[in-house]
């Protein structure tokens, strides 16, 4: 047996690398793990966790609005950007401190340097030049978000990444793209005062999630006054002496002080040394990996954003809890990517878990649908117009809740419980014999007692 320097060398300290290295180590392994720029990686250090700090940070402008409904004065109010972005900081950089104590606990070695392949055995550690060897080398790089460098000014414009740190909070936006983080970060700078406009080539926002929420979403973002532009994309941005000077397809000309763009993440493999260990990628630029994570050379294992399977945080993890259960439990598990539960913090929030109506209509022949569409209780003083949605799709056949969608209010929240009894294969009968806790949004789950409506061979009927 050659021997390593380490039994396990991880190249990324996000999300997925960090688990792996901890729990690995904490089994008595001798663990190494390099990362370039802080531990924590996308979703604590510029994803998840400061935009959810961002999403409350907005939500204040609608709340003191509504005080006046439930007899409050609210006094003048303002807001200071500066004083967000320094607490955020603050935070972040505790839970970073926790995430390094976490693998320092554990007794892994932890490098602050970004790190290369040599070959399948060796990494390259770029701060010193010194080379380390490994039995099993993790890769956990994660993405980063596509700079679209076909789009003449695209060096004018931010991504998630710059906006997470903007000096000034602008007047004005234009957010490009209709997935997660266009539709988080309209919501987020609308609340905070910036007359924000979204622009999405589709015909409709967040296109992977039901039609009913996408449509119920829109028609509130413009509500509370963001502007929509659908079956558009931007073809150009000059800087000029009012701002930024946007051109779009549909040959619309906006001026607004920041563009940002939001279309989609790149999985971080260029200059990884990949080619000289032998490690395949896709035409995305994603590693190449089997159903247990393991990439075309045998000691080498790809887990997280970088994979490009499913770019969620939980996600990450979970391969990250397979590879160990596979390497060094000799339990060989297959992350099990059916069923994830998810949100988008939108204003109101979607939390979605299971097949939409679309796609459900496709798999199975007949469905019910469960819909209930109200005016939540707090909404009834505030005076404020919103609505939820609530929807359960069940497979016919053999009454299973095979999807659930909501709009509203911690929807998320719900999203999270509902992925349990709908992964444990729950029926329609099993949510109508729980009983509801009243009064709560949430109780409609329970008691939505005959199909809306039924969709027979892709119809409804
Ligand atoms: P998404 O994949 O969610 O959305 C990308 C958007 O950009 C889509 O609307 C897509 O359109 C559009 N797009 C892609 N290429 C182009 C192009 N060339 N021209 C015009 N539009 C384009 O990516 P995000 O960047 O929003 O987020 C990245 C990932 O991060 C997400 O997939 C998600 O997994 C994760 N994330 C999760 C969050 C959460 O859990 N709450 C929050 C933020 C991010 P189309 O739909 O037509 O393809």
């Amino acid at each position: 047996m050659p021997s390593f320097d380490f039994d396990l060398f991880v190249i990324g300290g996000g999300s997925g690398g960090v688990r792996g290295a901890r729990v690995a180590a904490s089994l008595g392994k001798k663990v190494g793990i390099a990362e370039e720029y802080r531990y924590g990686g996308t979703c604590v250090i510029r994803g998840c966790v400061p935009k959810k700090l961002f999403v409350y940070a907005s939500q204040y402008s609608e709340h003191f609005e509504d005080a006046a409904g439930f007899g409050w004065t609210v006094g003048e109010s303002s807001f200071d950007w500066k004083k967000l972005i320094e607490a955020k900081d603050k935070e972040i950089a505790r839970l970073e401190g926790l995430y390094r104590k976490g693998l320092d606990n554990a007794k892994a070695d932890i490098f602050d340097t970004r790190a290369e392949l040599v070959d399948a055995h060796t990494v390259r550690l770029l701060k010193t030049g010194q080379t380390v060897t490994a039995e099993t080398i993790v890769i956990a790089t994660g993405g980063r978000p596509n700079l679209h460098t076909a789009l003449p000014g695209h060096e004018f414009c931010i991504s998630s990444n710059e906006a997470f740190h903007l000096a000034e909070l602008p007047k004005s936006i234009l957010i490009a793209g209709g997935g997660y983080i266009a539709v988080e970060f309209a919501n987020i700078f609308h609340g905070l005062g910036v007359e924000t406009t979204l622009i999405y080539r589709g015909a409709e926002i967040l296109s992977r999630f039901d039609q009913d929420l996408r449509k119920g979403l829109h028609e509130a973002m413009e509500e509370k006054g963001i502007r929509i532009l659908c079956h558009d994309i931007i073809t150009s941005v000059e800087k000029t002496e009012n701002g930024l000077s946007v051109r779009t397809k549909n040959d619309k000309a906006l001026t607004v002080d920041t563009v940002m763009l939001a279309l989609g993440r790149t999985p971080n493999t260029a200059n990884l040394g990949l080619e000289a260990a032998g490690v395949a990628i896709n035409e995305q630029g994603a590693i190449v990996v089997d159903a247990y994570s393991r990439t075309s050379v045998p000691n080498i294992y790809a887990l997280g954003d970088v994979t490009d399977r499913v770019q969620l945080t939980p996600v990450a993890i979970h391969e990250a809890m397979c590879f160990i259960e596979t390497v060094y439990k000799n339990n060989p598990t297959r992350p099990d990517h059916e069923l994830i539960p998810t949100a988008v913090f939108s204003q109101p929030e979607i939390g979605t878990v299971g097949l939409t109506e679309e796609d459900a209509a496709k798999r199975y022949p007949e469905l019910e649908v469960y819909r209930a569409q109200f005016r939540p209780m707090k909404a009834t003083l505030s005076g404020r117009s919103e609505k939820m949605i609530m929807k359960l799709i069940v497979n016919a056949a053999d009454r299973k809740v095979i999807g659930a969608h909501i709009l509203g209010h911690d929807a998320g929240e719900m999203a999270q419980l509902l992925g349990i009894p709908i992964k444990a294969g729950c029926t329609k009968d099993d949510f109508d014999h729980t009983m509801a806790v009243h009064p709560t949004a949430s109780e409609e789950l329970v008691t939505m007692y005959s199909p809306s409506y039924r969709i027979r061979n892709g119809e409804r009927v």
